[in-house]
């Protein structure tokens, strides 16, 4: 309770963030999610939700983070849109805005500077508070400098909102179509808008938001790193690899983020899978040196 008053007294001391609050998308969208007990329930709505969350989650940690935030490894510049435009339909802004945040938040880890630290703000900051602050709003160019020179990436950045009403209109309009064509399926435009956005969405910001927040509080320590970051099974299985967090932050430039079979990454096997098409290649992997090093800390290769 005291962490929700702290995070609304600091929000609320200035002008700008008492409008942003007000008029947060965020926030929207989880007062939204009340129009699921009005728009019933389908199969067809519940395939739709675990697929855009599945291909957003996977989005976000192939793309916003293991690719564009680490260059952990490489595709073509038609994937890295895809993988940017399938990001920012998860309303989370643009994959230069993340990428810039996500790197700050490796070179500042549960330090003071930390936007986004449990341990230097609050747990309940970490998870969701910094994102209704609009200090964090700006893109800060000077940390990816690499990615400045995609045009295609300024104007998603630019224009986040596009790839989300795109997404809202795919939806109504294959609900809509399905509802005219099938009647028995009991869908409907906006149940699918409601299971397929913004149930999915708001699901999709909480596991993104709990690698931020959980695996920096809870979870193992296998390597000493001076930050509090820790591995979680749970986290990991929701976020698709992220949860092995503290592996992750020993060794970010790794494009794995679980190191044995048993640290279930589907977001990595969901790469190899890619590599094989043709779509990803050189993908950067835990060295020998860092394995060897795990196996001497006190954990070594337990979960
Ligand atoms: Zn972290
Ligand atoms: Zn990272």
């Amino acid at each position: 309770m005291n962490a929700l008053l702290k995070i609304f007294r600091h929000a609320l001391n200035d002008e700008d963030n008492r409008l942003l609050m007000a008029s947060s998308p965020v926030i929207f969208l989880h007062i939204a999610c009340i129009g699921l007990f009005f728009t019933g329930f389908s199969w067809v709505a519940v395939v739709t939700l675990l697929l855009t969350f599945s291909f957003r989650v996977f989005a976000l940690t192939a793309g916003f983070h293991r690719y564009f935030s680490h260059r952990s490894f490489k595709t073509s510049r038609a994937f890295q849109f895809v993988l940017a435009w399938v990001g920012t339909s998860s309303a989370q802004l643009g994959p230069m805005w993340w990428a810039a945040n996500h790197r700050h938040h490796h070179q500042y880890s549960d330090q003071d500077e930390d936007v986004h630290s449990p341990v230097a703000q609050s747990a309940f900051w970490s998870h969701i508070g910094w994102v209704l602050c609009r200090a964090h709003r700006s893109i800060k160019y000077e940390r990816i400098r690499d990615l400045c020179k995609f045009p295609e990436l300024h104007f998603i950045d630019r224009f986040h909102v596009l790839p989300v009403l795109s997404l809202m209109c795919a939806l109504y309009i294959t609900g809509a179509t399905l509802n005219f064509f099938f009647p028995g399926l009991g869908t409907s435009g906006i149940q699918l808008l409601m299971w397929g956005f913004f149930l999915s969405t708001v699901l999709v910001y909480h596991v993104t938001f709990c690698v931020n927040s959980v695996t920096h509080i809870v979870g193992t320590k296998r390597f000493a790193t001076e930050d509090e970051s820790r591995n979680n099974f749970w986290v990991a299985l929701l976020t698709f690899g992220e949860g092995w967090h503290n592996n992750h932050h020993r060794y970010p430039l790794s494009a794995r983020q679980g190191m044995y079979w048993w640290e279930l990454d589907i977001t990595y096997s969901l790469l190899r899978l890619l590599e094989r098409m043709g779509l990803v290649w050189d993908l950067k992997v835990f060295p020998k040196s860092i394995y060897d090093e795990a196996a001497s800390q006190p954990l070594g290769n337990q979960v």
